[in-house]
């Protein structure tokens, strides 16, 4: 037996743990220092009652013989897969129930997906990357080209038609920079991906976050997207469902590939997986309820006006941002010309905040920190008082 040895190749010191590492090193020299936490991205309200409420049925459900559930459909049940149906129609676009795929999450479909494709492919990935997109095409021998995404293009790199590429990973909005694509600047991409055959894998764990109304909410608001979009997406940051796992993929049968995706997602599905919990689907069919969405609007509201607590205060540090309008995150420029780890210990040490430093999601991200809006309303107000102070502001 010979082990994967691009295991080697991928980063071995994950961001994460590097600022969990020095946060708690901080945190042991200075117990006393009350430290506020805006760095990870993970929700911190509860899921919502419609969600909870229909969790509680379905476990009841489980334990009686009538309605006792074994093995679902792999796609997922037609209940969840028709209410997201449901969803899309809302963006005026029409789904059938056979190109939505329940799943566990984002991440475990972004993974997944690329059993679809030839590890002869050249992927195309931004940077600053959600390190996810990296990550599973090294582990799987393929070859990666970067777009820059920079202050000059706002963080949105736009198509450049002498890169040659297969598979196009997009997030919008954006992880870690919180840029989002127009319709217009999206139709561009499909333009391009349609010239060169290739697929478009969007990333749209954010989309619940969208507030500007030139933002669609769908690739497939767009005109060609059905022939090479497949949009992830996924309840965590929408619902609250980090920690309860589910997701969906839509997979259209009017790609145009040479083989037919759809079918090929399906069989694929069904050979390595056995579905979501009917009870997690139950929840996650709630979240599309009115009172569900109801209530998940209201959660999104609470972060986004943490965003706003934190671009006001950013403003009056005169300190360069992206993101926060379309997205919980806040991609800063370090202020004084500080590096992203030197701009961290800073904020730590002097301000006990801690952030992202952005260089850990590529080159682009040298001169960037990454704040979220994941916090509470009191903990958000006090860390940009202190962030003020900090800056003699
Ligand atoms: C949080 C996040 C996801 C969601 O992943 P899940 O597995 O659904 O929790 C996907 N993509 C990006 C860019 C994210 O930040």
């Amino acid at each position: 037996m010979k082990a994967n040895k691009n295991f080697y190749k991928i980063e071995q010191n994950y961001l994460f743990a590097e600022v969990a590492d020095r946060t708690a090193k901080y945190s042991k020299e200075h117990p006393e220092a009350k430290i506020i936490k805006m760095g990870i991205g993970d929700v911190t309200l509860p899921l919502c009652e419609a969600v909870t409420d229909a969790m509680h049925k379905a476990v009841s459900e489980m334990g009686v013989k009538e309605t006792f559930k074994g093995y679902g459909e792999y796609r997922g049940y037609d209940f969840l897969c028709e209410s997201i149906v449901g969803y899309y129609k809302g963006f005026g676009v029409d789904l059938e129930t056979e190109e939505v795929f329940v799943s566990e999450g984002a991440k475990t479909d972004l993974g997944n997906i690329l059993d679809l494709f030839d590890s002869d492919n050249t992927v195309l990935v931004t940077d600053p990357v959600y390190p996810v997109y990296v990550d599973t095409n090294i582990l799987a021998g393929r070859k990666i080209v970067y777009a820059d995404a920079t202050e000059g293009n706002n963080f949105l790199p736009m198509p450049d038609y002498a890169v040659d590429a297969d598979i196009i990973y997009l997030c919008s909005p954006n992880n870690p920079t919180g840029a989002a694509y127009t319709r217009a600047q999206l139709k561009e991409w499909i333009d391009y991906a349609l010239s060169k055959n290739a697929v478009i894998l969007l990333d749209s764990a954010y989309e619940a976050f969208i507030t500007d109304p030139d933002v669609p909410h769908t690739a497939y608001e767009v005109e060609g997207a059905k022939k090479c979009v497949i949009e992830i997406c996924s309840l965590s940051k929408t619902a609250g469902f980090t920690g309860t796992r589910c997701g969906y993929t839509i997979v259209p049968k009017a790609l145009e590939f040479d083989e037919d995706l759809n079918k090929l997602w399906l069989r694929r599905q069904s050979t390595k997986f056995n579905g979501v919990s009917y009870i997690v689907q139950c929840g996650a069919n709630a979240v599309f309820t009115p009172e569900g969405q109801k209530g998940v609007k209201e959660n999104i509201a609470y972060y986004q006006e943490n965003a706003k607590i934190m671009m006001a205060a950013l403003d009056e540090c005169g300190i360069k941002y992206f993101g926060g309008k379309n997205s919980p995150y806040i991609w800063l420029r370090c202020p004084g010309g500080l590096g992203s780890w030197e701009f961290f210990d800073k904020l730590l040490e002097e301000a006990n905040v801690v952030g992202t430093p952005g260089e850990g999601f590529g080159k682009n991200g040298k001169g960037y920190l990454r704040l979220t809006s994941f916090s509470t309303h009191e903990n958000t107000v006090e860390a940009m008082r202190r962030l003020k102070k900090m800056l003699g502001k």
